[in-house]
Parts: structure tokens; sequence; C-alpha cells
């Protein structure tokens, strides 16, 4: 069984001790600055020049100043800014303000496990990464509980690492919920291959098989809409709250019937070797070099795949049945917010 530690194995005043900076306030920035603040961490906020956040941490009270500034004044500094900033943000403004003895801290370990980041042997490396989307982690926080967290230790320069790694995420409210301790190699390869090939990559495509399925077989595009994207959250909230075996339970027996006879036939073994060449991908570093070359080039394949992506008629046809949904109407506007994955 996996060792996890709750609120008596974290010691708040090691991170109320620190002075903490945290670049980005975007999803994850703003939930970790406003907890970490609220447990009575001396917090400051990292933005570039004319950044588009400045005022909505300004609003909150938090002091904002430069990336290089909060890195100079700080001894901890978590890094939450988009993973594909991240290097360019260290080597300009982070590392020249690095010294030893200071932390630095990610919710993500892309850079530090694909050698992105390299950072120097006098100072922490370690992860907290709450298990939930920005604006949840902050609403249960609030609510006075916490979005379980995983922390991990790359590199242990102080000895004192991990006890840190455990008060941060107790601040965040991690240790409320529940913390596992994990390594940077085993979140990064299995956070990848979770969102790429089933929470993301391969939910997205099999909505996308079924709904041209039925509508090339002549169903109307608003029946196929309901019936292979609406109510895939349904489904997903009865897994999440008791597994498969919940929602096998809760529908109807000739649904059930229909998902064992019918489950494998759609996802065959095939596709578990596809899985694996995914992971195969993941682990030998060709998903984040063509990833980041692309960033690098400006982004020109993933340009063009998302505009794909949306030009895909599931999309306007859904943009048109949402409106029928009175509690989703303003939702389109919700996903510039940030992602979960
Ligand atoms: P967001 O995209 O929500 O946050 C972006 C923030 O970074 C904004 O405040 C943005 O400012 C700022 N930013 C962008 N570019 C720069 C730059 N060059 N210099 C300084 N600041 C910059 O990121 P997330 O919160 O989604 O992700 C942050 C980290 O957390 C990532 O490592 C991610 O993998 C990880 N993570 C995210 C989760 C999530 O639910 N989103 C869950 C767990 C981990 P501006 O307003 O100016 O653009
Ligand atoms: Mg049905
Ligand atoms: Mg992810």
């Amino acid at each position: 069984m996996t060792k996890k530690y709750y609120e008596d194995d974290a010691d708040l005043s090691i991170i109320q001790g620190r002075t903490v900076a945290v670049i980005g306030y975007g999803s994850q920035g703003h939930a970790h600055s406003l907890s970490l603040r609220d447990s009575g961490v001396d917090v400051r906020i990292g933005l570039a020049e004319g950044s588009k956040s400045r005022a909505k941490a300004e609003a909150e009270g938090l002091r904002v100043v430069t990336v290089a500034e909060a890195a100079a004044e700080a001894d901890l500094i978590m890094i939450l800014t988009p993973d594909q900033v991240q290097a360019e943000v260290y080597k300009e403004h982070i590392a020249p303000n690095l010294q030893d003895g200071d932390a630095l801290f990610f919710a993500h370990g892309f850079n530090i496990r694909y050698g992105f980041i390299q950072p120097p042997a006098g100072v922490d490396v370690a992860l907290v990464a709450p298990k939930g989307p920005g604006h949840v982690v902050r609403r249960e926080f609030e609510a006075g509980r916490g979005v379980p967290a995983l922390i991990a230790v790359e590199q242990d320069a102080s000895g004192q690492a991990k006890d840190l790694a455990l008060a941060y995420a107790k601040g965040v409210g991690g240790t409320r919920a529940g913390v596992i301790e994990t390594t940077f190699t085993e979140e990064t390869e299995t956070d990848l291959f979770g969102e790429q090939a089933v929470l993301c990559g391969g939910a997205s495509q099999l909505i996308q098989y079924g709904f041209e399925t039925l509508t090339e077989a002549g169903y109307q595009p608003e029946i196929a809409y309901f019936e292979v994207l609406h109510e895939l959250k349904l489904i997903v909230d009865l897994m999440v709250e008791g597994g498969i075996a919940k929602q096998r339970w809760s529908v109807s027996d000739t649904a059930e019937y229909g998902d064992y006879v019918s489950g494998p036939r759609v996802i065959d073994e095939r596709v578990k070797e596809n899985m694996k060449a995914v992971l195969a991908d993941i682990q030998d570093g060709t998903f984040a070099k063509r990833f980041m070359d692309d960033q690098a080039a400006g982004a020109p394949e993933f340009s063009k795949l998302r505009a794909a992506g949306e030009a895909h008629p599931i999309e306007k046809t859904g943009r048109e049945l949402r409106q029928m949904f009175s509690w989703l109407k303003d939702s389109d506007d919700d996903y510039t917010e940030g992602t979960a994955a």
C-alpha cells in the first residue's frame, strides 16, 4: 500500500519560514499563491512585463514584481507558467537569481524529466502537484478541505527537500486530502500518458469516431451529439464515484451487456499495442522533443492540429445544441481559463 501523508506529517512552519515566489498567475498560480498566503506564507508573484494576469493578482492584494525580482527576493521559487515557456523563463530570469540553499519547485515534472531545465547542484528541486485544476484546488482550500497532491524530490541539496515539499503541500491544502510521494519521472510519464492515451487524446478520438459513424450512416447530428458526447459526463461521473463497477451497476442491463460484448470489439488489443507505442515515445523523449521543437518554431504543427480539431462538424452541432441547456449558457466562454490534465 502506497504511503499517504496527512496534516500531522507536515510542518507548516517550515514553509512559513521561507520567502516564496510563485511565477505565473494562471490556473495553478492563483490557487497556490492565495492559499499559501492564507496559510501565513510570505508570497510574491513573478510575471512578465505587461502580463495580462497582473491586474487579477493585484486585485487580490498580492504583490506583483518581475520574474527576476521575485526570484531574487525568494528562497523558494515555484514555476507555474505553461510548461513550454518554463525553460526560457528559467534561463533568462530565474537562473541568474538562484543561490545555493534556494529551492526550485514545479507542479509538473516535464522540464526536469526531459532536461530542458538543469538546476545547479546547490538547490533543492521538488514537485508539488495538486491532482485537480486550479479553481478546484482553491475552492476546496477555501471550503476547509483540499485536493490530493503528489510530491517528489529530484535533488535534495539541503537534506530537507521532502519536508519542505510536504510543508508546501500543507500550505495549499494537499495534506487535508492526502499526499502521495512519486518521482519526477513517474509523475511526468504517467501524466503525459494519461492525457494522451485516455483522457484527452483517446476520449476525443473515440467521440469523434462515434459521431462520424452515426452521421455517416444518416442519423441526425443532434441526436448523435447527445448519444456520444453529452451523456459521457453522466458515465464518467459514475466512474469517478464508484469505479467502472458503479457505472455498470447504474446503467440498464441492455447497456451493461452491450458494454461487455461491444467494448472489446471497438477497443481491441491493437489499441493496447498503440498505447504501448505512445508510452515508448513518452519514455524516450520523442514526444517531448516534437512538442518543444514545434513550440520553438512558433507552433506551426500545434496551430494546424488545433484548427483541424475546431473545424470538426461535432463542434458546430455542439455549439448550437448547448443553447438548449440553460445551465451551460456561458460554458463556451470558459475554456480559455486553464486546463486540468
Ligand atoms: P496557465 O496557462 O493557467 O498559467 C499561465 C500563467 O503563466 C499566466 O499567469 C501567464 O501570464 C504566465 N506566463 C505565461 N508566459 C509567461 C512568461 N513568459 N513569463 C512569466 N509568466 C508567464 O498554466 P497552468 O496553471 O495550467 O500550468 C502551470 C503549471 O502547472 C504547468 O507546469 C502545468 O503542467 C502544471 N499543472 C497544471 C494543472 C492545471 O490544472 N492547469 C494541474 C497540475 C499541474 P499572462 O497572463 O501574462 O499570460
Ligand atoms: Mg442511450
Ligand atoms: Mg498533464
